[in-house]
């Protein structure tokens, strides 16, 4: 096994293969880094003399076992029961509890707990909101304000009032500028959210202008196209019927000079919801131009198609469209033509043959369908 291979096995094995799982240990491994980097500048304090080797050796186990846990919670999948599965609120807290304890016993080394403190920070500003951010702010002033008075009462030599204020301070401004940002931050993610959910809304109503007729609501005929050539293939997989009729409303262009367009419109969407709720729900209807229609038969025998053409052209015959210039409710008759597909040949083929048949019904006196089925 080569030296990549290994290398991705233990990665594998110490971040899990799960892509989320990762993303969090990966993150608490990163935190885990910044403490391993306290931890040595610390024993490298307490080596050189400068502070209790001893509370530096007590506070190395605590905050290496700390890391531990945050691991092992994570990684056995025991914090996914957690709305933050990442637990970045405990470990925060933790890191800054043992930031604090650092500031107490660090002696001359102090000042590497405040960048430290502004590091753990910076994971919240991120994962966490204002309120939990606010929080970690009241925390981060008790803590530390109990660390200094701690600090204050060691009365360590060669560090005057003055200096303890200032490193005061600084806590203080690195907890409100964190607490800042990440009102800021959560405002811009809260913002980016709301573009993203209107985005997918313009994107959804795009597709349905670009697939659907505005009209009658029907699919328009690119996107029978798709739908035709999907189930084109299904039916060459499965050896089941596609059956494809062409409808086209008898004598429309009379409807549209007698009553007007705007009626003729109304008669299209009449038309349209008729046809709809005489066929099944697996059977597709588009408006392919105009006055024509395609309906598209899945999985169903010829005979049963003849059947439900007979159905809908009678549905149609029996709906009444009111003209509220017009006295007597208004009727439409059509004419249909149904072709089968036959394995291997071009779509294009069929509708020539639907369109045949359907020019052979009006040519035999409309409202009626012919059926071109043989091969
Ligand atoms: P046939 O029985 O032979 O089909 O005769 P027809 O009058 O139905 O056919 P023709 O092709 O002569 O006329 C179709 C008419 O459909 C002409 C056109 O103005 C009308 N039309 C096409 N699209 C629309 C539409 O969206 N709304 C309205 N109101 N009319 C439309
Ligand atoms: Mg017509
Ligand atoms: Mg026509």
């Amino acid at each position: 096994m080569d030296l990549g291979a290994y290398w991705r096995r233990w990665t594998d094995w110490v971040l899990t293969t799960d892509k989320r799982q990762r993303i969090r240990l990966a993150m608490a491994g990163l935190a885990a880094l910044l403490m391993v980097c306290c931890l040595v500048v610390m024993n490298a304090v307490a080596a050189a003399g400068l502070t209790d080797a001893g509370h530096v050796r007590v506070w190395t186990v605590c905050s290496v076992i700390g890391l531990i846990l945050v691991y092992v919670a994570i990684r056995s999948g025991w914090s996914r029961r957690f709305k933050d599965p990442s637990l970045t609120l405990p470990q925060i807290l933790y890191s800054i509890a043992c930031c604090a304890v650092a500031f107490v016993i660090a002696g001359p080394a102090r000042g590497v707990t405040l960048p430290i403190l502004a590091i753990i920070l910076m994971f919240g500003i991120f994962g966490l909101t204002t309120r939990q951010m606010l929080g970690i702010l009241l925390y981060g002033l008790v803590v530390f304000g109990t660390a200094s008075v701690a600090v204050a009462w060691r009365d360590e030599p060669g560090y005057p009032p003055v200096v303890a204020g200032a490193y005061v301070g600084m806590v203080v401004v690195v907890l409100l500028s964190s607490t800042f940002l990440t009102t800021r931050v959560q405002s811009t993610r809260e913002h980016l959210r709301r573009q993203k959910a209107e985005l997918a809304r313009a994107l959804e109503q795009i597709r349905e202008l670009a697939t659907h007729d505005d009209l009658t609501g029907l699919l328009n005929r690119r996107a029978m196209l798709e739908r035709m050539h999907q189930e084109q293939r299904r039916s060459q997989r499965t050896g089941h019927p596609l059956l494809i009729a062409q409808l086209d409303i008898d004598h429309f262009k009379v409807v549209n000079d007698t009553h007007g367009h705007a009626v003729g419109d109304r008669v299209l969407q009449a038309f349209a919801n008729t046809v709809r709720y005489s066929v099944r729900e697996t059977d597709l209807l588009a408006r392919w131009g105009g006055e024509e229609f395609v309906l598209m038969l899945c999985d169903t025998p010829a005979e049963e198609a003849c059947a439900l053409l007979e159905r809908v052209r009678r549905a149609v015959e029996a709906m009444q469209v009111h003209d509220s210039r017009s006295p007597e409710p208004l009727a439409v008759t059509v004419s249909a033509g149904l072709a089968c597909h036959r394995a291997g040949e071009p779509l294009e083929h069929t509708l020539e043959c639907a369109d045949r048949a359907l020019y052979a019904a009006k040519a035999q006196g409309r409202n009626r369908l012919v059926a071109h089925l043989d091969p």
